[in-house]
């Protein structure tokens, strides 16, 4: 059975009781025979759909996993039996009770603490504890390498895939934070942000930030480096729409209060992106109870407040770097939409000029995964990928020797 929206729905507002909107049809309050009755639907959900796959192959051993280990154990074990668990509450009872009865042996790989691994033991699954799988805080998640190290000694025959190059995460190609990136970095500004897609600039081949931590965190942080540094050196911080409203916005009400001389730029894609795209409180202006960001910001003493579009690069650089240059606390609200959650048009796309290109890679630096370099003959030539340029012009922007062009789709 495949999962509707519908039932998303109904595993949503599961979680948000004892709230009440009515134009707000995913806030409603509901009373306990049918919290109850919807408890048996997602059970029976759960164990009947495609969200929780169960592989059933070799019989000596097998695994329950979810996230992120679950490609880390296709990848060392291929061959191993595994139910992925895509929704680990409520657990799918008959689907575990057929995967222990099926392998001699069981195992839970999952990151963090055993949460996954009690709840199963609770049931009266057996586990085996042969195997010293070692938790939070001694460990905190699985790699390949820790997979195959730990069940190579058993009978199943590891065979980790060959020659994968090494890739670090990137953000997708045009995405807003690109932007955010390409300003920090050509006025070499100092910039702290969060976990969020925007998080990413932290790593070094985007190499934007100075500093990035929880999320939410971004605005305390910048402003207690600039009050440490008397204000000699200004930190800006960088947060999602997500962050700012998660608990980003103490930090706010904080640089208010102390009177602070902080910049703060909120990318506002209207999602959460980094965890699937999930809506915050400005995400919907549709609805009665949604909040807006910069009138928020006022309301919360921040008068210097400023929308801009970054896809109108010409003035988005000029707004923003006059803004920074403005004395005082300031919010710069960068809008525009996740590319993956709400998928605009492409209405163009840009090519490389290669007559023109003198591969000097400044392109390159802009993060975007549409740019590659090709080998042709031996030769290395600079390319976009038009599978993923959304045609957002910032690589055009780079580029000083106008080898980068843009045409629309017809
Ligand atoms: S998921 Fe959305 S916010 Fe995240 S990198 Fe992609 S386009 Fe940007
Ligand atoms: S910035 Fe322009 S000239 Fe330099 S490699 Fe890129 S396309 Fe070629
Ligand atoms: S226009 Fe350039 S920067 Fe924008 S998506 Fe295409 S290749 Fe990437």
């Amino acid at each position: 059975m495949k999962f509707k929206s519908s039932c998303y729905a109904v595993l949503t507002t599961t979680t948000i009781m004892g709230m009440k909107n009515s134009d707000n049809p995913k806030v409603t309050r509901f009373n306990n025979d049918f919290v109850h009755s919807m408890d048996r639907l997602t059970d029976n959900l759960s164990n009947n759909s495609n969200i929780n796959p169960i592989e059933l192959k070799d019989k000596k051993i097998g695994f329950i996993t979810s996230g992120a280990s679950y490609l880390y154990l296709k990848e060392t074990l291929p061959d191993a039996s595994i139910l992925k668990l895509g929704a680990i509450h409520p657990l799918p009872i008959g689907l575990i009770k057929k995967i222990s009865t099926y392998v001699d042996k069981l195992y839970v790989i999952e990151d963090g603490q055993s949460v996954i691994e009690k709840e199963i033991r609770s049931m009266g699954i057996n586990i085996a504890k042969d195997v010293d799988l070692k938790k939070f805080p001694d460990f905190t998640f699985f790699t390949p390498e820790i997979i195959k190290s730990k069940f190579l000694v058993n009978d199943i025959v590891a065979q980790p895939l060959q020659d994968i190059p090494f890739r670090l995460p990137m953000n997708c190609a045009g995405c807003s934070h690109l932007f955010v990136y390409y300003i920090l970095k050509k006025y070499h500004l100092k910039a702290t942000t969060d976990v969020t897609c925007g998080g990413l600039g932290i790593f070094p081949h985007i190499n934007a930030f100075t500093n990035a931590k929880h999320m939410g965190s971004s605005i305390g942080i910048a402003h207690g480096f600039n009050c440490a540094n008397d204000d000699k050196e200004n930190y800006i911080a960088v947060i999602g729409d997500g962050g700012f409203w998660a608990t980003g916005i103490n930090g706010l009400i904080n640089l208010t209060f102390n009177k602070g001389n902080t910049k703060v730029i909120i990318v506002d894609n209207q999602c959460i992106a980094m965890t699937g795209g999930q809506d915050v409180p400005s995400s919907r202006p549709e609805y009665s109870s949604s909040l807006d960001i910069k009138e928020t910001c006022h309301a919360l003493g921040i008068q210097d407040v400023i929308e801009v579009d970054p896809y109108k690069i010409d003035d988005f650089e000029k707004d923003v770097i006059s803004s920074l240059n403005r004395d005082g606390n300031g919010v710069i609200i960068v809008k525009k939409e996740c590319l993956v959650k709400f998928k605009p048009e492409v209405k163009g796309q840009c090519t490389i000029d290669n007559e023109a290109c003198l591969k000097c890679k400044a392109c390159l630096q802009i993060s975007c995964p549409a740019l590659e370099i090709l080998k042709d003959n031996g030769e290395e030539k600079i390319h976009i990928d038009s599978g993923l340029c959304v045609g957002c012009k910032l690589c055009q922007t780079n580029c000083k020797n106008g080898a980068i062009n843009y045409e629309t789709i017809q």
